[in-house]
């Protein structure tokens, strides 16, 4: 038997009379409802394959793959070419064979060593990636120079890796080959797992949704600021004579300046969000490739810090930095400083595995 109440009467006759709710059908319908939520949220904002954050996606995957395919090549040559480095390619493939079985989306991975001496390793949208032959020369000369260091007894200066004990007890090429060799690899690992986690999140295809939303905003602007002043334009026609004819002349020059200041702000506050989403993004790079692909694979993490730390050491942004130029710095940079990421990796290594000490 239905009851048919005024809502406001629908609590107090429920009190009352105890209404038995049939909880199957309850149960069906609030299934129901939120099925058909979740569905819809996942058609609006799904979740990401790697972070599982929702977020608002509207470029399709395929869309992905196809720039990925399209700036692959000439991004390639842009770096010199394909490699032909033995011994570097070899630890390029080693890494490769360990960390690509560990991604979550089903793109055609590729990573490609490039004859380069820029020190530089990019991701672009679909799962190709490139690494230059210049950024592995620098880590070899990098762990050489904390070899050094390590053998004067200063070896903890930045970032600990080998005791003093250690570094004087080696004493042939072979073997110091090997350390240098391994080390590299656990490098690069952390390279990779980075440039990794940017394209397997999908980094690049977000920020070509937001520059294509702001476009849109800005276009709107414009739009906006010009339907205004057409309607003030037109009042201002329907003044015959001398006067209609100056306010129009002001109204058009009025226009010119607000469209320019309008232009201004917005370029900036474009600047503004692409400085933050890419800082942002770094950031998540760095612990998802840690954490989902370089330890899954078995790598140390300590390598990770090691890597920040040459950085560090290349561009100079020591946190010995004076304060106000320190801080300038890394209000203008689209990548965090160098030492909070090395501290952040050296957390994440200590939470994962229990290291941060030296790693020889
Ligand atoms: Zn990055």
């Amino acid at each position: 038997m239905s009851i048919s109440l005024r809502p406001k009467d629908l609590y107090v006759h429920a009190r009352n009379n105890a209404i038995n709710l049939d909880d199957r059908n309850v149960c069906y319908t609030a299934k129901k409802a939120t099925t058909c939520c979740g569905k819809t949220l996942s058609v609006i904002a799904p979740r990401n394959e790697v972070t599982g954050s929702r977020s608002c996606r509207f470029l399709p995957k395929c869309f992905e793959k196809v720039i990925g395919s399209l700036m692959y090549p000439s991004l390639i040559n842009q770096f010199g070419g394909i490699s032909f480095d033995r011994d570097k390619s070899a630890i390029i493939n080693r890494v490769k064979a360990k960390l690509l079985p560990k991604v979550r989306r089903k793109f055609n991975w590729d990573i490609v060593l490039t004859e380069s001496s820029v020190v530089n390793a990019c991701a672009l949208p679909g799962g190709k990636i490139i690494i230059t032959t210049g950024i592995l020369d620098a880590m070899a000369k990098y762990l050489l120079l904390k070899y050094e260091e390590a053998y004067e007894g200063d070896g903890d200066k930045g970032c600990a890796y080998m005791t003093q004990n250690f570094a004087r007890s080696i004493h042939s090429q072979a073997e110091l080959k090997r350390f240098l060799t391994r080390d590299l690899e656990n490098m690069v690992a952390a390279v990779l797992g980075h440039e990794i986690a940017h394209a397997d999140i999908g980094h690049g295809r977000d920020a070509l949704q937001y520059t294509i939303l702001l476009q849109i905003l800005l276009l709107i602007g414009y739009f906006m600021i010009f339907l205004i002043f057409a309607g003030q334009k037109q009042k201002a026609a329907r003044e015959r004579g001398p006067n209609g004819a100056e306010r129009i002349n002001k109204l058009n020059g009025m226009q010119k300046i607000i469209n320019w200041v309008y232009g201004i702000f917005t370029q900036i506050a474009i600047k503004l969000v692409m400085l933050f989403n890419s800082r942002k993004n770094e950031y998540e790079a760095d612990k998802v490739g840690m954490r989902a692909y370089t330890h899954e694979a078995g790598y140390d993490l300590r390598c990770a810090a090691l890597v920040y730390d040459m950085f560090e050491r290349k561009s100079g942004d020591s946190h010995a930095m004076d304060g106000c130029l320190r801080k300038m710095k890394e209000c203008c940079a689209t990548h965090p400083i160098s030492h909070k990421r090395r501290a952040r990796a050296l957390e994440i290594s200590k939470e994962l595995t229990g290291h941060t000490g030296h790693i020889h």
